[in-house]
């Protein structure tokens, strides 16, 4: 099974991965995990290049490195073991994409960003997308001061992205959206009850 979750910086992703890959290792499951942009050391370098304050990376570089970094993860990470029959979970994948360097940047058109994201996936699609809904008002207490050079953009941005991912959810039928505002227990609950439900 190929578990995604999805939202803006501050979200609960990481905190939320956590406590299911516990439960779903406590039901005896092989589980792995991977960061999308990161994973092998190949996305990890191209990460870091996305991330460094010192470039200024034109808008379609941005979104092929974006695009570039998860094929290796897929390839590397993500198909094998799924093959070898792991639940997969990933911090982000193409739906961000989507969000931030389609509806946020408008770098090229949403279907020619959509025929991207498959050929970076290598055509796999996620089983569950998990998306933890929040304001960016409700995001930006929960962040701290340090900010990466994608997180240096302004809030018409992340509006933008916010409103990307909203419309993703709405239309996608493998998203499950959670009120990400929830205290965590409670959100790992909900989580945990809807992916219970797929194994
Ligand atoms: P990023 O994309 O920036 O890595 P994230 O979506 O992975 O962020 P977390 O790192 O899990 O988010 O959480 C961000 C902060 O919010 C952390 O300080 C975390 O403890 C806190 N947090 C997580 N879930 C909740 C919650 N449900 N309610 C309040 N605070 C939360
Ligand atoms: O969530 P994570 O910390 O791995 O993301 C790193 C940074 O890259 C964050 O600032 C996030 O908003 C940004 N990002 C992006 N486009 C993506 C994925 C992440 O701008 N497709």
């Amino acid at each position: 099974m190929f578990i995604t979750f999805e939202g803006i910086d501050g979200s609960g992703k990481s905190t939320q991965i956590k406590n299911l890959v516990q439960k779903l290792r406590q039901t005896g499951a092989e589980v792995q995990t991977f960061r999308d942009p990161g994973g092998p050391e190949v996305s990890e370098r191209v990460r870091d290049l996305l991330l460094s304050p010192d470039f200024e990376i034109d808008p379609v570089t941005e979104l092929l490195l974006f695009s570039s970094a998860r094929s290796q993860l897929v390839a590397e990470c993500v198909l094998p073991n799924l093959e070898q029959g792991s639940v997969v979970i990933l911090d982000r994948f193409y739906d961000s994409t989507t969000a931030y360097q389609g509806y946020g940047r408008k770098s090229v058109s949403l279907n020619e960003i959509q025929k991207l994201n498959n050929i970076a996936s290598h055509g796999r699609k996620p089983d569950i997308t998990i998306y933890m809904k929040l304001s960016l008002a409700e995001a930006k207490e929960r962040l701290p001061e340090k900010k990466d050079r994608m997180e240096q953009a302004g809030d018409s941005f992340f509006g933008k992205v916010i409103e990307g991912f909203n419309k993703l959810a709405e239309a996608e039928d493998r998203f499950f959206t959670v009120d990400a505002t929830e205290p965590a227990e409670r959100v790992h609950k909900e989580i945990w009850k809807h992916v219970q439900a797929h194994l």
